[in-house]
């Protein structure tokens, strides 16, 4: 997606080798016009695949899930946080380790709203070692709902997680695939 290309390199900030920062348009500030146009274009990708359901991960994947979700007509759960294990029974859960953090945490989501017979959108802002993929992917497994794929904002393609989900049979919809951040620059595939 050319115009959101545009917008990594001119608002986005490399921090390391692994780690970008677009918090001026996408995951602190947001910009709301931009982030419809962006969950608008996520629908597009999965359009005729009869998705009832949205599920992203609080905080920063819930402006393009809902986004996504208004294109779709279609509600949008996110898994919520919290840091030790819970053993709900009315929960779906699973743990997530984030690199970026440097820790695990627990997400969960209530049964109540996730049903066998959904057929469930992922959608997250990034997709870098795939963690947070793998815990929604988990969820929606013990909630008995289909899979119907995953939409990615920017995929940081070095880092794999795409590679290995895609190999498990996952389709994966990426709108800015990055190669590399080597040396501050913004290569993309
Ligand atoms: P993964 O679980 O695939 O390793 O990482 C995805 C999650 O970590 C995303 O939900 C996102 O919040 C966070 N994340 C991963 N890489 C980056 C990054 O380069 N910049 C920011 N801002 N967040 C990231």
């Amino acid at each position: 997606m050319k115009v959101l290309k545009d917008k990594i390199l001119i608002e986005g900030k490399v921090l390391s080798d692994t780690v970008l920062k677009v918090d001026s348009f996408l995951n602190h500030q947001i910009d709301p016009a931009f982030a419809m146009d962006l969950g608008k274009e996520v629908a597009a990708r999965f359009k005729n695949q009869s998705i009832t359901k949205i599920l992203t991960v609080e905080a920063s994947g819930i402006a393009v899930a809902m986004a996504t979700g208004l294109a779709l007509d279609i509600p949008v759960v996110f898994a919520k946080k919290k840091r030790a294990a819970t053993a709900d029974p009315n929960v779906f859960s699973s743990t997530v380790y984030s690199f970026t953090k440097d820790e695990s945490v627990d997400i969960y989501v209530n049964s109540r709203f996730l049903h066998p017979s959904d057929n469930v959108l992922l959608v997250d802002d990034f997709l870098a070692q795939g963690e947070a993929l793998r815990g929604m992917v988990e969820i929606v497994q013990q909630s008995g709902a289909s899979l119907a794929g995953a939409g990615i904002i920017i995929e940081k393609v070095f880092q794999g997680g795409g590679k290995a989900l895609r190999d498990a049979g996952i389709r994966i919809e990426t709108l800015a695939p990055i190669a590399s951040l080597a040396g501050g620059k913004i290569t993309f595939c």
